[in-house]
């Protein structure tokens, strides 16, 4: 690779590291003693549709931009040194790296350069010619450019495997307050129509096998969570909205990382929500996965999510009426609503139980945490937890649990559900 191409490789890998749309794990691994492959400069890790993790080529087109976002670091007032691959050093790049086993697809999002047809058509020259003249197979995620015509969308569409179209502010005042050019309109038209193409392509290859496939991987989006005013409530409200009206595979949302001195946004130096945007990931895994509607988890009398426990023993304690539920007779639906108790799990329960009447070891055993889900099992169990706790003592218990458990391990990871 030549200096100049490294060098914009630097440039243009860092500037996309905000983009988390395509789920990027965000390794700064290094290559040490010559050893084989590295995990920085621009690569990263997304999952595909049959739960494989695949690395990819994280990188902006060009972080030259035309607007002025306040809260992206590639708007047109930030002070930073700008770079642009030409289509062909991106083709050349994703095959190098690609042979060189270090990547197995391409995540390329880009700022915008005269309009968003100049921009878009540049990204739909790269996909095809991986695909058309390099015979590349890996997958492709590509940003789909809002503003950009419908013909560019739907060629965007037969190279890529996703496309996204970012909503960057849960709601319009949010964004009209850190981004004027910007609508909402402009992210759900193109949504919209990619959903129509989507169905459609699907629908015509039952009837005719030849249609060729139109992103199998579906759209996703990507929220800016904690930038503007927004409460939970608002935020899942528009994911609901993209999930349910857009048929979207994925919502993303992105702790606000503050990157510029301006009175609209927090001051350099707050610190970036990520224990507010691991609880967001946890309810949208609820609603996606566990069947919870937004409003039993975020509503008017609780608009955000409580910071220190987890919102699926949130909804428990403020539901405790539903409980004790005993794990040898409950339906599916409600097992997997005992805090403790993953989607794994309940069904494990529900194989398992068919045989024996299941006690705490075997809940244990199929990977229950049980010291969260006795709270919540059955007193006509074996389980029986013999005390009529409050919400708060319940809380307070498992609080403790939870604190000893880090002290002990050192652990930054937060226990899930
Ligand atoms: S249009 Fe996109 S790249 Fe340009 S400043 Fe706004 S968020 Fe950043």
């Amino acid at each position: 690779m030549s200096e100049r191409a490294f060098e914009k490789l630097e440039i243009l890998a860092d500037a996309a590291k905000y983009d988390v749309s395509c789920a990027s794990s965000g390794s700064k691994r290094q290559n040490k003693d010559k050893g084989l492959g590295n995990a920085s400069n621009g690569i990263c890790h997304a999952y595909t549709e049959d739960g494989r993790c695949v690395s990819l080529l994280k990188i902006l087109l060009t972080n030259h931009c035309i607007f002025d976002c306040a809260y992206c670091v590639s708007r047109k007032s930030n002070d930073i040194k700008r770079a642009a691959f030409t289509v062909e050093e991106v083709v050349d790049l994703t095959i190098s790296f690609y042979r060189r086993n270090y990547i197995e697809g391409l995540f390329l999002s880009s700022g915008i350069f005269y309009n968003a047809d100049y921009t878009m058509e540049r990204l739909v020259r790269i996909a095809k010619k991986l695909r058309l003249e390099e015979n590349f197979n890996g997958y492709i995620h590509l940003k789909a450019i809002p503003g950009a015509s419908e013909e560019l969308l739907k060629e965007a569409g037969l190279y890529a495997d996703r496309l996204s179209v970012n909503v960057e502010m849960p709601t319009e005042t949010g964004l009209k307050l850190v981004a004027p050019d910007k609508s909402h309109k402009d992210v759900i038209e193109p949504m919209k129509y990619l959903k129509k193409e989507i169905i459609g392509f699907k629908e015509e290859k039952k009837i005719i096998k030849s249609t060729p496939t139109f992103a199998p991987a579906g759209q996703s989006t990507q929220m800016v969570i904690g930038a503007t005013g927004e409460s939970d409530m608002e935020i899942l409200g528009m994911a609901n909205y993209f999930y349910k009206k857009m048929s979207l595979r994925r919502v993303y949302y992105s702790g606000y990382v503050p990157i510029s001195t301006d009175n609209r946004l927090p001051a350099i130096g707050t610190p970036v929500p990520m224990i507010r945007e691991n609880r967001l990931y946890q309810a949208d895994w609820l609603v996606r996965l566990y069947g919870f509607n937004v409003n039993e988890l975020v509503g008017f009398d609780l608009p955000n999510l409580d910071l220190e426990i987890d919102p699926k023993l949130g909804w428990a304690l403020r539901n405790l009426h539903q409980f004790p539920v005993d794990v040898n007779t409950a339906d599916l639906a409600l097992i997997k609503r005992i805090p403790g108790i993953g989607l794994l799990s309940a069904q494990k329960i529900i194989s398992a139980r068919k045989f024996k009447n299941l006690q705490p070891e075997d809940l244990q055993k199929m990977g229950v945490a049980y010291n969260r889900a006795k709270f919540f099992l059955a007193k006509s169990s074996p389980f029986a937890l013999h005390k009529d706790y409050t919400s708060e003592q319940i809380r307070q218990q498992i609080l403790t649990l939870q604190n000893s458990k880090y002290v002990a391990n050192f652990s930054p990871q937060m226990a899930l559900f």
